[in-house]
């Protein structure tokens, strides 16, 4: 196999570092990769081909960006860090026609943002850590283009999304997240592939866009994925209390609305056909999905 990104070893990535006076950020979660082997894994488990529109969260100073342009067509990177696009435009030369950079917070991100580009379809980003779980939910649910995630995450974010029902890290994340996408592989990477090293232990995680379809076998409404989502709200908004009483408090204080589909839930659950003493982590995902439907029947009334 050829060098898939000759910045993937820790002598380069402090040269390139001092070269531009830069440190690690530790806010921003810079933890840069320095495992060819590791570059190498993420693009094959993102199975990129050449026709791939790839959006990066965080390239840092290129060294999974340059591994993606050399297996996609076009490559956009969304950077929050100001003292990177000079680093990049060093490193990515090369390949600066077929690469984008947008300079924001990644949870800024707007759609206009990507106007004039080619859909995105795989996200493909070692992420920084403190926005890994909010954003990668964010983007499938706003980015209709994304027909994958396989992203770098800590190993508990990995295990959230990846959560079984009746497990302890299956919660309101797991379910919001599930009712886009469905796990299809990932592999364990220890502190000791970046530079600096994490405190944590690390997974790469693959996420296929896999629409919950209904009983006539077409992929639900928007609408009714979204009430899906805020039941998964409501049945974890107390994780220790039966679902009637979790979903009590959750409507009640939820905005002019809330307090009358708190009044209502009994009718909401015989509708569902769930025992209101069950608890969210024992809900399916097909179970959600039902009391979505009863919650937006029930507000339709
Ligand atoms: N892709 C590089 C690599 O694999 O070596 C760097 C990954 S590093 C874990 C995370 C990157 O995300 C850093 O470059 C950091 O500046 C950037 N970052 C942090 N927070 C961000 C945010 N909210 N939006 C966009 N980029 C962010």
């Amino acid at each position: 196999m050829g060098s898939v990104s000759s910045l993937a070893n820790r002598s380069v990535t402090r040269q390139v570092r001092a070269d531009h006076g830069l440190s690690a950020k530790y806010s921003l979660g810079q933890n840069f990769l320095v495992n060819e082997a590791i570059v190498s894994k993420i693009v094959a488990l993102a199975e990129l081909e050449g026709a791939d529109s790839v959006l990066e969260i965080g390239p840092g100073i290129g060294t999974l960006t340059m591994a993606l342009l050399q297996n996609a067509k076009h490559v956009t990177s969304i950077e929050r860090d100001a003292d990177l696009p000079a680093v990049l435009a060093e490193t990515l030369e090369p390949w600066w026609d077929s690469f984008t950079l947008i300079q924001k917070d990644a949870l800024d991100l707007q759609l206009s943002d990507l106007d004039g580009q080619e859909a995105p379809n795989k996200l493909v980003a070692n992420l920084p850590y403190a926005v890994a779980a909010t954003v990668v939910l964010d983007y499938f649910q706003r980015i209709e283009s994304l027909e994958s995630a396989t992203v770098m995450v800590q190993k508990e974010v990995a295990d959230r999304m990846a959560a079984e029902p009746g497990t302890k890290n299956y919660g309101a994340y797991t379910v919001k997240l599930r009712l886009y996408a469905q796990p299809a592989g990932r592999f364990p990477v220890s502190p000791n592939n970046f530079f600096p090293p994490p405190r944590v232990d690390s997974a790469v995680i693959r996420l296929n866009r896999t629409p919950v379809l209904d009983e006539q076998g077409k992929p639900l409404d928007g609408e009714v994925v979204r009430a899906a989502c805020t039941m998964a709200d409501a049945a974890f908004a107390s994780r220790r209390k039966t679902l009637s009483n979790s979903c009590k408090t959750y409507f009640a204080g939820r905005g002019a609305n809330g307090p009358a589909v708190a009044l209502r839930l009994p009718e909401l659950f015989e509708r569902a056909g769930i025992d209101p003493k069950r608890r969210g982590e024992t809900l399916s995902l097909a179970e959600f999905v039902n009391m979505g439907k009863a919650l937006l029947a029930l507000q339709q009334d």
